[in-house]
């Protein structure tokens, strides 16, 4: 994408997405991620599904580790499900894709930011084409952050901006003739809303002190070089590449902003968890035990060698177990650390489990919407937020699986609310009250 696209992308969203949309639809998904190795598992073929395959998109990414792991290790083929996994060019195309639906060469669902599922069921992404989708997992947290350029190691950008950088971004301004340049993946979603988040705590105002920008992944680590953009907020492996590669610093990671946050999740088309219910579950037991494998220390390193190959991500193995451990350097030091409760979570965690579909965290991404305005006539109110969630996010399915999977009862929650979360900065959401939530927000549109 040139530098024009770039900028027309960041001041239009919807005629660049349009653009975008055009020019993917018919563009069929690129299969070279499927499993198609010698060593692939063969599908149980008596489980009694309604079909034996489903077609999911990945964009090459931490957070789908699961499926892939899914894929390569059998967990989904032991339960009678053919995963075929085809590698996503953007998000903008596994939008495209599922629109599409795999009947129509496309995707039946995969891996998303939120509140892209929500916004594709009510047809805010996609032109008022509405096709509704269910959520039925969260597929990690954390291991996402931000990284900053060499250019601005002297703005010492950290979680805290206060604490930190106290007036850098006007005095970026004033020096440089123009607004600190930060850049996301897709507009509206959660890099997007991380970046918000970091910076509106750190009391700086994203749409009035910085310029946001959408660039795809891969042309990040040109753009931290050539100082296209002076930040970059994805999931890893971007970030600590940029890192490892010396092109920049990781100023924030995620689990600093909010430990245990939701992240990204797994969500797929109404009409196929409607035709093929068994095989939903199915599907979920994979994911449930893909996800239990990942989290465990033993298996980082294996999970780094077969996420780095040239058949799924195609990047350094070192730098892959590194995040998938939680070691970093953080900071505009470089100082490491390595705290594993820190780096990306599959399963586990001091909130209990990851996986399992809270309401009240996929609400919050809803709630993020109206706070930044995003989705105009879409969600406009708590009420609107609140029954887009209640229609898309399913937990019924998640608990079954986890029972015929084995979960422990105590670790499948009853309830649809994780409780109150905490950020770093001490702001409360209480998914009980979410308008206190957005009341103590001092910066929002
Ligand atoms: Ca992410």
């Amino acid at each position: 994408m040139t530098l024009f696209r770039r900028r027309l992308s960041a001041v239009s969203g919807s005629l660049a997405s349009l653009m975008l949309l055009t020019a993917c639809l018919g563009n069929p998904p690129d299969r070279t991620g499927t499993g198609s190795s010698l060593s692939a598992p063969v599908v149980r073929a008596d489980a009694g599904l309604e079909t034996k395959s489903i077609s999911l998109g990945f964009v090459p990414i931490l957070e789908a580790a699961p499926l892939v792991v899914g894929v390569e290790k059998g967990f989904f083929a032991r339960h009678g499900l053919d995963v075929k996994l085809s590698k996503q060019s953007s998000w903008s195309a596994a939008r495209d894709n599922v629109v599409l639906g795999s009947a129509g060469g496309g995707i039946d669902g995969g891996q998303w930011q939120l509140p892209m599922p929500q916004m594709i069921s009510e047809g805010a992404l996609t032109n008022g084409k509405k096709v509704p989708m269910v959520i039925l997992a969260m597929l990690m947290s954390q291991g996402n952050g931000i990284a900053a350029a060499n250019g601005v190691r002297d703005g010492n950008l950290s979680a805290d901006l206060k604490a930190s950088s106290p007036g850098f971004f006007t005095t970026f301004q004033k020096k440089e003739g123009r607004r600190f340049r930060a850049a996301y993946t897709f507009p509206k979603a959660n890099q997007d809303i991380w970046i918000r988040y970091w910076l509106a705590a750190g009391g700086v105002n994203p749409d009035r002190d910085v310029e946001l920008l959408t660039v795809p992944a891969p042309e990040t680590l040109q753009g931290m070089k050539t100082g296209t953009m002076e930040a970059f907020s994805t999931g890893d492996p971007w970030p600590s590449r940029i890192s490892n590669d010396k092109l920049g610093y990781l100023a924030a990671t995620t689990a600093q902003i909010w430990k245990a946050h939701p992240e990204e999740y797994l969500a797929v088309r109404k009409d196929w968890v409607d035709a093929n219910p068994k095989a939903a579950v199915a599907l979920l037991k994979g994911l449930i035990e893909a996800q239990r494998w990942l989290d465990q220390p033993d298996n980082k390193t294996e999970a780094a060698k077969i996420l780095g190959s040239r058949k799924w991500y195609n990047v350094p193995v070192p730098v892959l177990e590194k995040s998938l451990r939680g070691e970093y350097a953080l900071g505009s030091k470089d100082q490491v650390v390595k705290d594993p409760r820190m780096g990306p979570l599959y399963w586990s965690s001091d909130r209990g489990v990851i996986s399992y579909p809270y309401k009240s965290l996929t609400l919050w991404f809803l709630v993020e919407s109206l706070r930044w305005k995003f989705y105009p006539g879409v969600v406009d109110s708590l009420a609107q937020a609140q029954a887009i969630n209640d229609r898309v996010t399913r937990e019924d399915l998640w608990r079954q699986a986890a029972k015929e999977v084995g979960v422990p009862s105590k670790d499948i929650p009853t309830g649809s609310s994780r409780g109150r979360e905490v950020f770093f900065d001490g702001v409360v959401y209480d998914p009980a009250d979410p308008q206190a939530y957005l009341n103590s927000l001092k910066i929002k549109r």
